[in-house]
């Protein structure tokens, strides 16, 4: 029979295996994803990518890290690229349109200082990649492609994927979503010649967003965008090269 001790040690044990579990919940958020990652067969090239590419260049911001090994960029890349899916750089993705390099991916979402609560807007879909990574993060992710035929493949994936938090919509993003506005942060995954106005207005105030700006088919610089008190504040950061920001007729 176990003496008074041995029992208050046994709950004094239980009691410290629950406070771990209740913190190691705290840190992050659940993946709005159900699948089990246990059999993915390319877990090691994701942990490598992100150790090698992301962290190596000085990507610091936990979520960010945490999405980037959650979400199977492999399943975001045409069926005959997925073994290139983790390389050091964009791959087609049809209507010549491309998935970034995933440093610019971990960049452009550590810039965001995303929380939890936060609501974002992303304009240039493509293949949802980015959409995802962000899902990961936040709680709500609007995502806007003018490429009807992406828009539709890139839902389905979503939604394959479990992706329930994202809302996709085939539009011209130029014009912000405004039935969902203002947004904690946006970010603009096509090279705009200026900077949206509406996109703007659509930004909350301490908001934030990232932007490539420059001629198309150049280089651009990605810029990040802040509110403060109503007035915008930029700040150019790196050149990047990334696909035209197309408008609609
Ligand atoms: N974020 C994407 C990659 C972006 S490629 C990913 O993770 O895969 C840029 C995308 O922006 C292309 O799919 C292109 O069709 C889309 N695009 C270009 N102009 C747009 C506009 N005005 N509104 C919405 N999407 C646009």
């Amino acid at each position: 029979m176990p003496t008074s001790t041995t029992v208050r040690k046994v709950n004094t044990l239980a009691a410290a295996v629950i406070a771990v579990l209740m913190l190691t919940r705290v840190g992050g958020r659940d993946s709005p994803r159900a699948e089990h990652r246990s059999q993915d067969p390319f877990h090691d090239k994701r942990i490598a990518m992100v150790r090698d590419q992301i962290e190596a260049r000085g990507i610091t911001d936990p979520a960010t890290i945490t999405a980037m090994r959650r979400v199977p960029r492999h399943e975001f890349v045409p069926s005959d690229r997925t073994d290139e899916a983790y390389q050091d750089h964009p791959l087609p993705i049809g209507y010549g349109q491309t998935i970034s390099q995933p440093y610019i991916v971990g960049l452009m979402t550590e810039l965001l200082q995303l929380t939890r609560v936060d609501r974002v807007l992303e304009v240039g879909s493509g293949s949802g990649y980015q959409a995802a990574v962000l899902a990961e993060i936040v709680d709500s992710v609007y995502t806007i492609e003018i490429i009807e035929d992406l828009a539709r493949t890139s839902r389905a994936r979503l939604k394959h994927l479990g992706y329930s938090n994202i809302q996709l919509r085939n539009a011209d993003g130029y014009y912000g979503w405004p039935d969902r506005a203002p947004f904690d942060a946006i970010i603009v995954t096509a090279a705009a010649e200026h900077i949206p106005p509406p996109l703007i207005s659509q930004l909350k105030d301490g908001g934030r967003m990232v932007i490539p700006v420059g001629h198309p088919f150049f280089v651009q610089n990605l810029v990040l965008v802040e509110k403060h008190d109503g007035s915008i504040s930029t700040r150019s950061l790196i050149p990047v090269r990334f696909v035209p920001l197309t408008r609609s007729q």
